[in-house]
């Protein structure tokens, strides 16, 4: 988009995410290009109509790439020493389906600035500080890791989407416990 003119729609740009259960092995087609946009555009159909189009009216040449979406959920690793840690995707990767990776991210980068300062400012020792901070972000994102992966089974299916907490209540606040 023309930032000087966005009424000229000539200069945006729209990208559009579908998401699918599969593997990147069984896909019959390249995974980038054009082959790879035919293949979506011919095996999604039915979406109600705002969504549809998007797929549909996607111009021929159009970039397209097909990937999967990996998680993990973080377990107990060596810091050694408090000197290495993981924040953010690095450390618990999630599925978008509750819109929380980023917000977990920033969790850690404030809880990761405030044990440095414990053990610059405070002369709190290293290590405890680091191995709390590691804790803490182990079990708070692995929660958010597991509860986007149940989201992501219940939207899978009409009879469970329904039952989805982003449809229940909209983003949470950090993997809140419900
Ligand atoms: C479709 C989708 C929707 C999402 N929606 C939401 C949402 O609504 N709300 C939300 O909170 N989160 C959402 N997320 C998740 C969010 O985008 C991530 O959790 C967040 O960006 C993670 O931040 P990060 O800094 O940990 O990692 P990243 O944003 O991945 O940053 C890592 C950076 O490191 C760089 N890098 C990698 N390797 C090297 C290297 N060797 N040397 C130097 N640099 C390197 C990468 O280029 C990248 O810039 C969504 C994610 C997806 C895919």
């Amino acid at each position: 988009m023309n930032a000087d003119n966005p009424q000229d729609k000539s200069t945006w740009s729209t990208f559009w995410v579908k998401i699918w259960r599969g593997t990147v092995a069984a896909l019959p087609v390249p995974r980038h290009g054009h082959e790879a946009l035919e293949y979506i555009k011919q095996n999604t159909t039915g979406l109600a109509e705002r969504f549809q189009s998007f797929i549909d009216w996607t111009p021929a040449g159009s970039p397209c790439d097909i990937d999967e979406m990996k998680y993990w959920v973080p377990v107990p690793f060596n810091n050694r020493r408090g000197r290495v840690t993981l924040a953010g995707d690095a450390a618990h990767p999630m599925l978008p389906y509750r819109g929380q990776g980023c917000q977990h991210a920033v969790a850690d980068a404030r809880n990761y600035v405030d044990a440095l300062f414990k053990v610059w400012y405070g002369g709190e020792e290293r290590e405890a500080v680091m191995t709390t901070y590691d804790v803490e972000m182990i079990e708070r994102g692995g929660e958010a890791v597991k509860q986007a992966a149940r989201e992501a089974e219940l939207s899978m299916s009409p009879e469970t989407v329904s039952k989805m907490l982003m449809v229940k209540k909209g983003h949470g606040r950090l993997a809140q416990k419900v």
